[in-house]
């Protein structure tokens, strides 16, 4: 798999990137840059643009599989959670704090494992055997 030297678009540092994603990437981000995210200038756009997958982060193998737990559960909190407590608001509030936490938190496990494997929407989003092709990653 060849990998082609450019510059992160936001400090101008050199890394690499896969050459198959060179087309339809925009701008690449170094992992520095990736940990002074709080001090992007247009944080909306950027945003915008991980979201439509226009920019490529380079986050090393070591830090992606201590990172993905955390990126999956944001991610997958983000898309889900609303609805969920939209649906399930009524029925859970009579429950004590432990068992609403509980509750929730099952949910929350069903919710990350139909997703991971189920639904083609989040799949499309945020496409774990991509993200593993390209990071080399063997689980
Ligand atoms: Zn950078």
């Amino acid at each position: 798999m060849g990998v082609v030297k450019v510059n992160c678009s936001f400090c101008g540092k050199e890394m690499e990137c896969p050459k198959h994603m060179l087309k339809k990437i925009g701008s690449h981000m170094c992992f520095e840059c990736l940990n002074n995210v709080e001090n992007i200038q247009d944080k909306n756009k950027f945003e915008e643009d991980v979201k439509a997958g226009r920019i490529h982060i380079d986050i090393p193998t070591s830090e992606m599989k201590k990172h993905l737990p955390e990126i999956f559960a944001e991610q997958m909190t983000e898309q889900v959670f609303d609805k969920l407590w939209e649906e399930r608001e009524k029925e859970v509030k009579n429950l004590d704090r432990k068992n609403l936490a509980k509750e929730m938190f099952s949910e929350g496990i069903f919710n990350a494992i139909y997703n991971l494997f189920e639904n083609p929407e989040f799949n499309g989003k945020f496409d774990l055997n991509e993200i593993f092709k390209e990071r080399e990653i063997n689980l």
